[in-house]
């Protein structure tokens, strides 16, 4: 058993890592070969890696980060909240201080009448929560045939059986037996790879009709909800065309199904709103939440539900929880993270200050022969890398993955973007400055060419 020392050479720790840490999402063979780049500090939107680089974080951690690293004030708070009640359960009729006061403040800052919070680890435990409770919603009212998702093709809603069978991802169903029975996948509003000879505004109607089209064949009288990220993340910052929400709105509003918003990426101050359902006019019945909720600095996430289906479920006890629902450290740190966000008036910088300037300069990435299209919502971007702009051409399969290409260049270059296929993508900390967004896109852009350069 070796002693893992501040000192220790990277090798050493990269050895130890190899032999002993199994990694979510890695690939194997690559890590083997490379070994895991080890994180040893953070600050600001600065992370430092044991090699002394100092690498820019384009996407907060895992999209989390929403106001930055190195917060002592969440620390503080974890300290004290450790020292004063470190755990306890809200099972059989308990609770606690940090519970109540944070599911008050989900409740005034979320929209309508999504009052009431059920509490979970993680977005993927809050999705899971969420198929059981729609079911479980649509029995007590006595219609138990209710009881298929509908979801989309390429979504991410996590990564427990439950949440990635909602989610869409071929990849991960071809793991472990997924999907569970009654989970229906229509496709995704992506007009950049799909959209064909359409206008964005036709295809975004047309892909949104299949919603009605799946709740028309599989029956009324058997579709409990459908889920949607308000703005997909994990599948390549997919951004709707406008004409895609309030054709889905109508339809949910026309047929008795439940509207989940998960808002796991767009939730607390990402888009510029609180949540993603405000910026782009959801009424959901129930939302997912973790991520920025405590910004990554704790594990948390949870159900907002609506007072119509909370007050279904209040009806019976619902055998359903985790250990760590409503954990009173992570309920304390998410506290004081929303109070940070709040009083520092972060979504005012967002919208006033980093999302405009960001967006002017991302968008300008078009002109840059790899770039095909710019997407961007507030602090999530995408670009699409093409051969070929006006066709909107994929890349030979004998090019390789560009976005990986491009990716490793932006590592090289100190600057932590992510690709998905042949999309590159950022989700920067929400408190990014002007200079630094200088500093992200000459990054990029120099990742960019070097890509190119590589390819040609
Ligand atoms: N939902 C969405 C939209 C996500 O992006 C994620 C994670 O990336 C999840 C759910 C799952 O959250 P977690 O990884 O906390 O389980």
């Amino acid at each position: 058993m070796s002693t893992i020392t501040n000192h220790m050479p990277t090798e050493e720790l990269q050895a130890l890592d190899a032999a002993h840490h199994m990694h979510p999402f890695t690939a194997n063979g690559e890590l083997a070969q490379k070994g895991a780049r080890v994180i040893t500090r953070a600050d600001g939107v600065t992370l430092t890696d044991s090699e002394g680089n100092q690498i820019l974080d384009a996407m907060a951690g895992l999209w989390c980060v929403n106001i930055g690293y190195g917060r002592d004030e969440l620390a503080d708070v974890a300290a004290r909240q450790m020292r004063e009640l470190p755990y306890y359960n809200t099972f059989f009729q308990t609770t606690h201080r940090p519970a109540i006061e944070l599911a008050q403040k989900i409740a005034q800052l979320a929209p309508g009448d999504l009052n009431n919070v059920f509490f979970a680890g993680s977005g993927s435990e809050a999705n899971d929560t969420n198929i059981r409770m729609v079911r479980h919603y649509w029995a007590l009212k006595g219609k138990p045939s209710k009881s298929i998702i509908i979801s989309r093709k390429n979504a991410y809603h996590g990564s427990s059986v439950g949440s990635g069978s909602l989610g869409g991802m071929s990849a991960m169903h071809e793991q472990g037996g997924l999907p569970i029975p009654d989970v229906h996948h229509i496709n995704q509003p992506n007009w950049w790879a799909e959209g064909g000879d359409m206008s964005p505004e036709d295809f975004g109607i047309a892909r949104a009709q299949e919603l009605e089209q799946a709740i028309l064949e599989l029956g009324e009288d058997r579709v409990a909800a459908f889920i949607a990220e308000p703005v997909q993340g994990a599948g390549g910052v997919i951004v709707a065309p406008d004409s895609y929400w309030p054709e889905v709105q109508k339809i949910c509003d026309k047929y008795e199904i439940l509207l989940i918003a998960d808002e796991v990426i767009c939730g607390f101050g990402r888009t510029g709103e609180w949540f993603g359902s405000q910026k782009l006019d959801i009424r959901p019945d129930i939302m997912t939440i973790a991520k920025g909720l405590s910004s990554g600095y704790a594990p948390i996430g949870g159900s907002v539900v609506s007072d119509e289906v909370a007050s279904v479920i209040a009806q019976s006890e619902f055998n359903h929880g985790y250990t760590y629902s409503g954990h009173p450290v992570a309920a304390a740190v998410a506290l004081e993270n929303l109070r940070i966000l709040e009083e520092e008036n972060i979504l005012g910088h967002v919208r006033d200050v980093a999302a405009p300037y960001l967006k002017e300069k991302w968008e300008s990435l078009v002109a840059h022969p790899l770039v095909g299209e710019a997407k961007i919502v507030g602090m999530m971007g995408s670009i699409a890398l093409t051969p070929h702009k006006e066709s909107r051409a994929a890349f030979a399969a004998e090019t390789g993955t560009v976005g990986y290409i491009c990716r490793e260049r932006c590592f090289a270059n100190n600057l932590v973007m992510r690709h998905v296929g042949d999309r590159m993508i950022i989700s920067p900390p929400l408190i990014l400055k002007p200079e630094e967004i200088d500093m992200l896109m000459d990054r990029a852009l120099t990742s960019l060419d070097e890509c190119y350069a590589q390819i040609k």
